[in-house]
């Protein structure tokens, strides 16, 4: 097949004096200057229903960015309805059409909607400008490069055949429609739940998190602007619960495209099994949840490496990456040099690097919403009353103004304390020092402390016991690092997604993720 290369979309620097930085900039006055007037979109119809509900940036709350409208039941079935009626058009496309649409949507936010994409996801996520470059624009359009390219492999791929006899594979969409919940944290991955299954032939209803409707509008301009037809994509903003009442009951629910909480997504698979006698089909059910994840360092580890990957990996987003390093077992003898370099850091941090994302020159920023900021804050109340953990550095918050948590790290004696086994999603990375000896027994903890198994990380400049670790961790993560933090995975060069509590591991970006979205008829001809 004839399809453009898929090459990973260059990150632009915004260095001062960049054209990409003064784009950005502008962007951002002009968003901050308006109040948007957010629809829901069904059938290609923006919907407004007058129950508006306002957007602030997480980093700002007392500033209004946009009002949107909020859909009750009524609104998902007729989504549904929209999403089914779309169907047998979406269908007599070829699939160089569909691909057509998706590489265009690419190219726009490549192009006219980088600044965008970029500046509505500092606003209404509070991601600095490089993690917003990363995850909303370049991620995105990797997805959806990659996706095309793996969309035609999966067509391509036919059975043999013998004399006389033709064997034939058939990829078709799943009968009835896909429901896409989309998380907060990763703009790229909002657009991807729905955009997949759409690509390999399906209609869908996209439920966002509230946190990232903001910067699902910009997506959803994009894919009409892209030439989506009508009822292709249909976005909804229903509370939870009500949604999933009238989904979870649709006899043409036929999958559920899922990024978001372990205890969520455990919720709607125990619904899904309840109702499955009600479905035309089994529903397919692909789901990124929750991380525990894990820096493993020997004593061979380079110390400042090892530090660097620490903060990066622990603080980058407020640590609000599934694949966030958030517990760290490191040996006795490395602990004083990289004890210092992270208190170094964090300073640095604190003092001189935090505070709105729309300042350039800031790496850390607000946590999403009071909820979250509450729940970490208990963590860190919690640290500095124990007796087994230790607040060693940060240890701070304030939500006067936004939701502002420092850079925190709790050193724990117990490897079993709460802040190292409990997904706390925000900027607290738990320490375990182990003796420098015990690294077989660090492994153990590794691997039995913690439910998930998303992502890890092992430092060691001994390559016997790098290789020991990727051994006996084989389960403990499904995107696994040596001498790297274990977040920022790209498209196309480490497939994403993780197994245990973390997910059905169906790897975002790549074929194993787009083959969940058809369902294959096989045709065997006799040649009379
Ligand atoms: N793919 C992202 C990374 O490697 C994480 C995605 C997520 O947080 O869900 O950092």
């Amino acid at each position: 097949f004839n399809v453009p290369e898929a090459i990973n979309e260059p990150v632009k620097s915004y260095a001062p004096g960049t054209p990409e930085r003064a784009a950005l900039q502008a962007e951002l006055t002009k968003l901050r200057a308006e109040v948007r007037d957010i629809p829901m979109y069904i059938g290609g119809e923006e919907i407004r229903t007058g129950n508006t509900k306002p957007l602030s940036p997480p980093h700002d709350i007392h500033h209004t960015i946009a009002n949107f409208h909020e859909g009750d039941k009524s609104h998902v079935e007729q989504a549904i309805n929209a999403s089914l009626g779309a169907k047998e058009e979406w269908n007599k496309l070829s699939w160089e059409h569909r691909a057509s649409i998706f590489l265009k949507a690419a190219d726009l936010i490549a192009g006219p909607y980088r600044a965008r994409i970029n500046a509505a996801t500092m606003l209404a996520q509070s991601k600095t400008a490089f993690q917003a470059e990363i995850d909303s624009a370049c991620e995105f359009i990797d997805f959806l490069r990659f996706n095309v390219k793996f969309m035609t492999e999966i067509y391509q791929e036919q059975p043999v055949s013998a004399p006389g006899i033709w064997n034939r594979l058939e990829q078709r969409p799943l009968e009835g429609f896909v429901f896409a919940i989309t998380p907060f944290n990763f703009t790229a991955i909002a657009g991807n739940l729905p955009a997949a299954p759409a690509m390999m032939g399906n209609t869908v209803v996209w439920k966002p998190s509230e946190d990232q409707i903001y910067s699902a509008q910009v997506i959803m301009e994009v894919f009409i602007e892209a030439g989506l037809p009508e009822g292709v994509i249909n976005l909804v903003y229903v509370d939870g619960p009500e949604a999933g009442e009238v989904v979870f009951n649709h006899p043409d629910f036929a999958g559920l495209h899922f990024t978001g909480s372990t205890g969520v997504f455990q919720h709607l698979w125990k619904t899904i099994g309840e109702n499955i006698a009600k479905y035309k089909t089994y529903p397919r059910i692909v789901g990124e949840t929750g991380g525990k994840d894990f820096i493993l360092a020997h004593k061979s580890a380079d110390a400042k490496a090892l530090a660097t990957a620490i903060i990066r990996g622990a603080f980058e987003f407020q640590g609000q990456k599934c694949s966030a390093a958030s517990r760290v077992y490191i040996p006795r003898n490395l602990w004083p040099e990289v004890e210092a370099y992270l208190q170094e850091d964090i300073k640095d941090i604190i003092e001189n690097r935090s505070g709105m994302p729309e300042d350039f020159k800031n790496f850390f920023t607000a946590v999403i919403n009071e909820r979250s900021f509450d729940k970490i804050a208990g963590f860190i109340d919690r640290a500095k009353e124990s007796n087994v953990a230790d607040v060693i550095a940060g240890g701070g918050y304030d939500k006067s103004k936004g939701y502002f948590v420092e850079p925190t790290i709790i050193k724990v004696e117990d490897p079993h304390y709460e802040s190292m086994v409990q997904e706390i999603f925000g900027p607290v990375v738990s320490i375990y020092v182990y003796d420098t000896e015990y690294f077989d027994e660090a492994i153990y903890l590794v691997d039995n402390t913690s439910e998930y198994a998303l992502t890890g990380a092992i430092f060691s400049q001994d390559r016997y016991a790098a290789e020991h670790a990727t051994q006996k961790l084989q389960n403990a993560a499904g995107n696994f690092y040596i001498n790297d933090k274990p977040t920022g995975a790209v498209v196309g060069q480490q497939p994403f997604g993780g197994a245990r509590a973390s997910g059905t591991n169906d790897k975002a970006g790549s074929a194993l993720n787009l083959l969940r979205w058809v369902s294959p008829r096989t045709i065997k001809e006799t040649l009379v």
